[in-house]
C-alpha cells in the first residue's frame, strides 16, 4: 500500500528521457509531462484531479475509457473491444507528437463496474486480493501492448480504493488515500 499524494510527488520528481529542447520552458517541463488514464466512473474525478493538479498542472493528457487499464486489452470474450486498443494507442501518439510526453499513467479503481461487465470479476470479489490480482495482470498487458511501440515511455499502474471519503458539504475528496501499485 502506498499514499496516494506521496506517489503522484515521486512521479512528479522523477526525471524521464532527456532531450534537448529550444524552448527552456520546454525542457524543464519535457522530463514531467505525461498521459493520463482513468476509469470514466462518476465516483473519481475530483478525487483524481484535486491530487493531480497540484503535482501536475498543464503537464498532463487525460483519456478516459471504461476500465482504464483494461479498455485498451479486452482482446478476449464475446463482446471484444480491437477498436479500444486502437483509440488508445492512437491518443498515445497524438500525446507524443504534442506534448512530448514521457510517461502513461494508468488510475484503476476497485469496484470497476467495466471489470464486471468483461467477466473478469464480481461484485464479491471488492476489496479482496483477487481484486488486486486480476487489475494488475491486465495492467501488465497494457504495458507489454505500449512497449512494443513506445519502449521509451516509462509506464506507471495504481489501483484506487473502493470509495474515497468526500466532504460532504463540498464534495471534495478528503484524507488520505491508500493505493496500489504495479510493481
Ligand atoms: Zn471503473
Amino acid at each position: 500500500m502506498a499514499d496516494f499524494d506521496k506517489y503522484l510527488e515521486s512521479l512528479a520528481a522523477k526525471p524521464g528521457r532527456l532531450e534537448l529542447f529550444d524552448a527552456v520552458q520546454r525542457a524543464e517541463t519535457a522530463d514531467k509531462t505525461l498521459l493520463l488514464l482513468t476509469c470514466i466512473d462518476l465516483r473519481y474525478p475530483d478525487v483524481i484531479h484535486s491530487r493531480m493538479e497540484p503535482k501536475f498542472h498543464k503537464l498532463y493528457d487525460h483519456v478516459c475509457l471504461a476500465g482504464a487499464g483494461l479498455a485498451p486489452v479486452v482482446d478476449f470474450g464475446a463482446d471484444r473491444k480491437p477498436h479500444w486498443e486502437q483509440t488508445f494507442l492512437e491518443h498515445v501518439a497524438i500525446s507524443v507528437a504534442l506534448h512530448s510526453i514521457t510517461k502513461v499513467v494508468v488510475m484503476d479503481h476497485r469496484d470497476c463496474g467495466a471489470y464486471r461487465k468483461f467477466g473478469l470479476l464480481t461484485k464479491e470479489d471488492n476489496g479482496t486480493s483477487k481484486e488486486k490480482a486480476v487489475h494488475f495482470q491486465q495492467m501488465k498487458r497494457l504495458k507489454a501492448l505500449l512497449k512494443k511501440e513506445y519502449s521509451d515511455l516509462e509506464f506507471h499502474g495504481i489501483l484506487l480504493p473502493i470509495e474515497p471519503e468526500h466532504d460532504k458539504t463540498t464534495g471534495k475528496a478528503t484524507g488520505k488515500l491508500k493505493i496500489e501499485t504495479l510493481e
